[in-house]
């Protein structure tokens, strides 16, 4: 297996990044709202500059690009243009970003993608689904099969207020896929292919769905938001404020944190930085990037 920042070999699979935002930054105690400052300073020294400056956690928003018996599998849709999000400065009315420029740097135009899977439908997983094309949403990937979990979609179509969810990407990132009957609903189980088999992984949100891939002699976990940074890999039981969840989300980290440790599989995380998987070590009661 080879390993670049942006490029990888699972066994035959092929993995690339697809960058839409880089650092995305948060306030240590927003997005962890039980980190203690004494346990984040235990391991400022490894942490920094990649995933930490100062308070801030630093996060990437990217789509990894699978090809995987010739077709192309976008796992993960970030944050998208155009999208109004007035309480995300982030993420408001993004305009400009090379996210497409990427993909043709790859070699791959909107119409060579075969499969977009969400892991899960927040605001900055989805955004891609869609672009605005004569002041209406239409699918991004014309001739994608779009995949939600079943449950997931589930539980986000039964909010009381659709136009809430997400400051708005159930509506504009979502809703026009279901409408336009470019997705399937997916569950726990479901193959991709050949050694690529969904799993649930609940806590982030009740519906999330991992990867988990077995190719050759080589395994992996994509695992979503699942965890978000590797200080959560030191302390697996500190949950994001997102979680809907939180002791179902710890329960959810020990258990592919342990899955990968026992068995040198990679983890494959959305936000981490830098490079896009991970081997993962037993270190006491806990575990540490190896
Ligand atoms: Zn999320």
């Amino acid at each position: 297996m080879a390993e670049t920042a942006t490029s990888m070999m699972i066994g035959d699979i092929r993995v690339r990044a697809v960058v839409d935002l880089d650092p995305y930054e948060m306030d240590v105690n927003f997005i962890f709202p039980d980190a203690k400052a004494e346990e984040v300073d235990a391991h400022r020294s490894w942490l920094e500059p990649t995933w930490l400056t100062g308070n801030k956690i630093r996060l990437v928003v990217q789509t990894m690009v699978l090809e995987v018996d010739g077709r192309n599998i976008l796992v993960d849709a970030c944050v998208g243009e155009h999208k109004e999000r007035p309480t995300r400065p982030f993420f408001n009315k993004r305009e400009g970003t090379d996210y497409i420029g990427q993909l043709a740097k790859l070699g791959l135009r909107p119409e060579d993608i075969d499969v977009v899977f969400c892991t899960h439908l927040h605001v900055d997983h989805v955004g891609w689904n869609t672009k605005l094309e004569n002041g209406k949403w239409v699918p991004t990937f014309p001739k994608a099969r779009y995949l939600f979990g079943r449950k997931e979609l589930d539980f986000w179509m039964g909010q009381p207020n659709r136009a809430e969810v997400g400051g708005g990407s159930l509506v504009d990132s979502v809703i026009p896929i279901v409408e336009a009957k470019a997705c399937d609903l997916v569950d726990d189980g479901h193959d991709l292919a050949k050694g690529l088999s969904l799993c649930l992984l609940p806590g982030h949100t009740p519906g999330q769905l991992g990867l988990d891939v077995a190719r050759g002699n080589d395994r992996a976990f994509f695992v979503g938001d699942a965890i978000h940074s590797p200080l959560q890999v030191v302390y697996p039981d500190l949950s994001t404020g997102f979680d809907t969840d939180k002791q179902q989300a710890r329960e959810t980290r020990r258990k592919f944190l342990e899955a990968c440790a026992s068995d040198n599989r990679w983890l494959v995380p959305c936000h981490f930085r830098g490079a896009l998987a991970h081997k993962i070590k037993r270190a006491g009661g806990s575990y540490m990037i190896g």
